[in-house]
């Protein structure tokens, strides 16, 4: 401890800690009201090593350099994901009430894996999944939680849906399987992989049609080969290269008679069901057993949340909740713990800013912006039917539109998508279907306009 060290001081309510909080909160708005977000690029290690180390010393820099340094050299080597040009992966474009609502999150130190704790943050979280579970034809009694993403929540959903395998085996007298099995399409997402190797369970796969999109009968034939091993099926409510929505109906249909856990992963997509036109196409998620859609994809939140909503959650909370002597004043009691449904423990109220977003501007609001993205990108696709040298390689279903540069290679996509980074006008990587490379525009932001996608296409010449 140095002679300026006193035990208190980060904490104390002086002249000090009163600038440094004035000093963040206004760099916060600033971000927050940019009229121009900039693009911004990454910096070699290199680079960052020479502009930015040396922060971590032991007396420390204050605020301001802190801040300065922040705003000016690590800010800018961070490309800004909501900027109208960001078309790459999934973009995230948080409403300015959300992002603002976030740092009120962050201010109020809520723990939100309890109801004893935090339960004003969690009964409003559980206000919007319950709107959710509604929009998606879900019954009384279906819920969840806001856990950190995708990823986290098709985990969390499927040692639900194993648990629950296994106790139906305890409680008619069957042994478990050898192996379990969870099928999915070779469309799924990367995380039903990654899911599947953490549980320590193999994965069968279905073959989709020649669109991409899984049906029914592919997946009977599976089940009928697999038998008693399987103990889910995952539906993609919208894939991440294309857009493409499984024939969840379908999928439903041969999963019920059968009794297995149907799980629909809508982590991007399923956001597009808030849209009446486009309800038809999201047809049995009614049926899932549990569900996943990240906000911060297409529901305008910041990172990261994703809601994660079961039909009936009594099943996650015998799977998921933690047992131990410290806890037990928590868990001896009725309460609704948010921690015990999913993989996870301590918890930020990472529901919260969309909540108070969707409290504020209502849920038309959401529908037209989500239906607006869908309206561009079939513009922005027939815009690239009519062009010479692009071809479109499939019709886009949802808000990602996938093209060719007529007889580029990987390396002349690479070279063009450098460029543009660099002249800081969009954020476009190629990505590849069947072996092929190809351009990618997933659509998200509001502030993406039908003459910003025009101008990259112009720079395809
Ligand atoms: C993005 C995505 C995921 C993973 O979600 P994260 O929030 O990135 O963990 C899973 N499934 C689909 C279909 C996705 O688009």
């Amino acid at each position: 401890m140095t002679a300026t060290s006193r035990p208190a001081q980060m904490h104390a309510i002086s002249d000090e800690t009163r600038r440094t909080v004035d000093d963040v909160l206004d760099y916060a708005r600033r971000r927050a009201l940019y009229q121009d977000v900039p693009l911004d690029k990454p910096m070699t290690p290199r680079e960052l090593e020479r502009l930015a180390s040396g922060s971590i010393t032991t007396d420390g820099i204050g605020s301001r350099r802190a801040i300065a340094l922040f705003e000016n050299v690590l800010a800018p080597a961070c490309v800004s994901t909501d900027h109208p040009g960001y078309l790459s992966f999934i973009p995230s474009a948080p409403s300015k009430a959300s992002l603002a609502f976030d740092v009120v999150v962050s201010a109020s130190a809520i723990y939100a894996g309890s109801w004893m704790e935090g339960a004003g943050a969690v009964f409003a979280e559980n206000e919007v999944l319950s709107w959710l579970a509604d929009e998606f034809g879900m019954p009384r009694g279906a819920g969840g939680v806001f856990v950190q993403g995708g990823t986290i929540g098709n985990l969390s959903a499927l040692v639900t849906a194993r648990d629950a395998a296994r106790r139906r085996n305890r409680e008619a007298g069957r042994p478990d399987p050898a192996r379990w099995v969870v099928v999915c399409s070779a469309e799924a997402h990367s995380s039903i992989a990654s899911a599947a190797a953490v549980m320590d369970v193999d994965i069968a796969t279905a073959a989709p049609d020649a669109e991409g999109r899984l049906h029914g009968d592919a997946v009977a034939r599976v089940l009928d080969e697999r038998g008693d091993a399987v103990f889910a099926v995952v539906a993609t409510g919208g894939t991440t290269n294309f857009g493409i929505v499984d024939d969840i109906a379908g999928v439903a249909a041969a999963t019920r008679p059968r009794g297995i856990w149907l799980h629909v992963d809508g982590a991007y997509g399923l956001a597009a069901m808030l849209v009446e036109s486009m309800r038809p196409a999201f047809a049995g998620v009614e049926h899932a057993d549990s569900v996943i859609v990240d906000p911060h994809k297409w529901l305008f939140a910041p990172f990261d949340a994703c809601a994660l909503i079961y039909r009936e959650p009594s099943l996650a909370l015998s799977a998921h909740t933690q047992k131990a002597e410290y806890l037990d004043t928590l868990t001896d009691r009725p309460d609704w713990n948010p921690s015990d449904l999913a993989v996870q423990l301590t918890r930020r109220a990472r529901g919260l800013p969309l909540w108070f977003s969707l409290a504020t501007h209502g849920t038309e609001q959401y529908r037209a912006t989500i239906a607006q993205g869908i309206d561009l990108a079939r513009r922005v696709a027939d815009e690239i039917t009519v062009r010479d040298g692009l071809t479109l390689v499939r019709e886009p279903q949802l808000s990602v539109v996938v093209f060719r540069r007529e007889g580029w290679t990987l390396a002349e996509y690479e070279e063009w998508s450098t460029r543009l980074l660099e002249e800081q006008r969009a954020f476009v990587v190629p990505s590849s279907h069947a072996g092929e490379p190809v351009l990618r525009f997933a659509i998200i932001s509001p502030l993406t306009t039908f003459e910003l996608l025009s101008d990259i296409l112009d720079t395809l010449r």
